[in-house]
């Protein structure tokens, strides 16, 4: 069942937007940038626009993958209790969203691959009607000879490859007539280009929190932080406020009820390729942002939607409370 407050919809999402552009203006900027299958790509910037932005603390909070629809559904949430002061049922704010607005600058980019979330089967993944094997035929698209997923890649053209998909998993971007980027590892993303674009704006960003969600499959865990794969090589100021706002999260989430988050709080443990893909894609922004990532569990009735969505809120609260205070 899709939870009263869930908002992750392409549509849904783009109409919402439009009417916090009507009512908001002085308080919301909504920018886009058209993905090459036409979707508006969303940077909405949240501030008090009548203060200057140059003393103000700086989040960007983004959601690169398609088939983890949650981090959508609760940054729209979030943006609506500081934009009104309600959450989308009605409960109040749990920000202090004058000093929010007044101190803070936070671009939220709620869905950066809308054609693949558009694409879905399903507007949240509750584990009732997919299997983990055919969830993750969707994420990569299956494979014509094993009905399972296909491969996992930073790019592909769809002249070059012996073999495609028989539809095209909905993780995967298409940036031009014939190729596909996964938006998380590679530059030619929306995801990146967004990214790029918001830092020639400004180089004093304070943070940067990266929404997704795993499976957790065998795990009795549902909710875990990673910090970046390059972590062990990054200045000490920066690891020192990743692990402390990592283990804020954490704990946070341990107040939850239904939570059961990973009390280790590590590095991304890919290897080889993998890891090269985010070395060569996240490598220099690792050493001048503080960046963490979530991951919330996907696909199990262990985690309804209202939970996986309660997780991601409480997530991003957390790290706007850390945004004031430190
Ligand atoms: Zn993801």
């Amino acid at each position: 069942m899709i939870p009263p407050a869930w908002i992750s919809r392409p549509d849904e999402v783009n109409a919402q937007v439009a009417r916090w552009q009507e009512e908001h203006s002085e308080i919301f900027l909504a920018e886009s940038r058209r993905q090459f299958a036409g979707y508006p790509v969303w940077a909405l910037t949240v501030t008090d626009r009548s203060i200057d932005d140059a003393g103000k603390r700086k989040l960007t909070i983004y959601k690169p993958h398609a088939h983890e629809p949650a981090p959508i559904a609760a940054q729209m949430n979030v943006i609506n209790q500081l934009l009104t002061g309600e959450t989308f049922d009605g409960r109040a704010s749990e920000f202090d969203n004058e000093r929010v607005l007044r101190e803070c600058l936070i671009v939220f980019m709620p869905d950066a691959n809308p054609e693949g979330t558009a694409r879905a089967p399903v507007e949240a993944w509750d584990g009732s009607e997919y299997t983990n094997d055919e969830f993750w035929a969707w994420m990569r698209g299956p494979d014509p000879e094993t009905g399972l997923m296909w491969k996992r890649v930073d790019i592909y053209d769809d002249r070059e490859e012996e073999v495609l998909p028989t539809r095209r998993g909905i993780v995967y971007e298409q940036i031009d007539e014939h190729r596909f980027v996964e938006p998380n590892r590679h530059h030619a993303s929306s995801l990146f280009q967004w990214i790029f674009e918001l830092l020639r704006r400004r180089d004093d960003w304070s943070m940067m929190l990266s929404l997704h969600q795993t499976e957790f499959v065998n795990s009795p865990h549902n909710a875990m932080m990673i910090l970046p794969c390059l972590y062990d090589e990054l200045p000490e100021d920066i690891q020192r406020y990743e692990r402390e706002w990592a283990q804020e999260i954490v704990d946070a989430w341990g107040q939850v009820a239904g939570a059961n988050p990973i009390p280790e709080i590590k590095p991304l443990g890919y290897s080889d390729e993998q890891r090269r893909y985010f070395v060569d894609c996240w490598g220099d922004l690792y050493q001048r942002i503080p960046i963490v990532t979530s991951e919330i569990q996907n696909n199990s009735p262990c985690t309804p939607p209202a939970l996986q969505q309660r997780l991601n809120e409480v997530a991003i609260r957390t790290s706007i409370e850390r945004l004031l205070r430190v």
